[in-house]
């Protein structure tokens, strides 16, 4: 579970102004939490300020009940592990990739013991990736690859996942496959915490969703409350749907906002 109470956090180059004001929120085990919110509104800033990659101004952030600030980066990287938006594609095996999942659990001499490979092999089978293990890194496609980055970050056996856009760039079918696989890790224990651009698929898959604007939190709620405050036009500036099949299930999707 992470908690943030009251954070406020800046960019050192702009500091009239805070790219996080004042956000509370909780991100509780065994649920899926998707960040949702425009461009600039500060969804990576929150995952890099939870993460201590960048400092916090003001307000507590704890993860499994422990302060940030009375945590090394080992213990943090112990209970959290994070995707970050943009990654370079490292030319490395796909077994060793994985294996960086297991480098904040390493002590001295600095050796994957054989604990360490079996995590890694059980890992990429969760991940639905056990195939790729012996391929490059740069030679996988989109989809595949950002498989090996969720079966690194369960090597790190954290309590905590947070995952910023890890469906962009991915094929729709892709997309589905990643979300199904967030939904599963939630649903087995993690507290998951994905940002996603996508509103159909976040309003989905979501078990809650928290709305960033500016910097603030707009609302916080399960895609049922989001969707009943009517505030997407507003935010977005595109309308969002609510439909259903036969079976019962609901879908949400996007349109233009209707012009005149
Ligand atoms: P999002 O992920 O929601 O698109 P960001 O968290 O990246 O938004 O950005 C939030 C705000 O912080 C924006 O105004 C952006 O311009 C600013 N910002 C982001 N990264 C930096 C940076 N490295 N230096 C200065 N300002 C930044
Ligand atoms: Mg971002």
């Amino acid at each position: 579970m992470i908690e943030i109470n009251n954070v406020t956090a800046g960019y050192e180059d702009s500091p009239g102004r805070a790219a996080l004001a004042g956000l509370s929120a909780v991100f509780p085990d065994r649920k899926l939490t998707v960040i949702i919110g425009p461009n600039g509104s500060g969804k990576s800033t929150l995952l890099r300020t939870i993460m201590r990659f960048l400092p916090a101004a003001a307000g507590t952030i704890r993860h499994n009940g422990v302060d940030l600030e009375e945590m090394n980066e080992r213990e943090i990287a112990r209970k959290t592990a994070y995707l970050p938006q943009n990654r370079p594609i490292p030319q490395i095996r796909v077994r060793e990739m994985v294996l960086h999942g297991r480098f904040p659990y390493l002590s001295f001499p600095r050796q994957y013991s054989r604990h360490d490979r079996e995590i890694v092999l059980q890992a990429l089978k969760d991940a639905d990736a056990s195939e790729l293990e012996k391929q490059y890194m740069h030679e996988l496609s989109g989809g595949q690859r950002q498989k090996v980055y969720i079966a690194m970050a369960l090597a790190q056996q954290t309590d905590n996942i947070l995952m910023d856009e890890p469906t962009t760039y991915l094929d729709i079918r892709h997309q589905y496959e990643t979300m199904r696989l967030l939904k599963r890790i939630a649903k087995e224990g993690r507290c998951t915490v994905a940002v996603l651009h996508d509103l159909g698929m976040a309003f989905g898959f979501a078990d809650q969703m928290i709305v960033l604007e500016r910097g603030t939190i707009r609302l916080q709620g399960t895609p049922e409350e989001v969707y009943s405050a009517a505030i997407i036009p507003e935010v977005f500036g595109v309308d969002l749907v609510k439909t259903g099949d036969e079976s019962g299930k609901t879908f949400y999707y996007t349109r233009e906002l209707q012009h005149e």
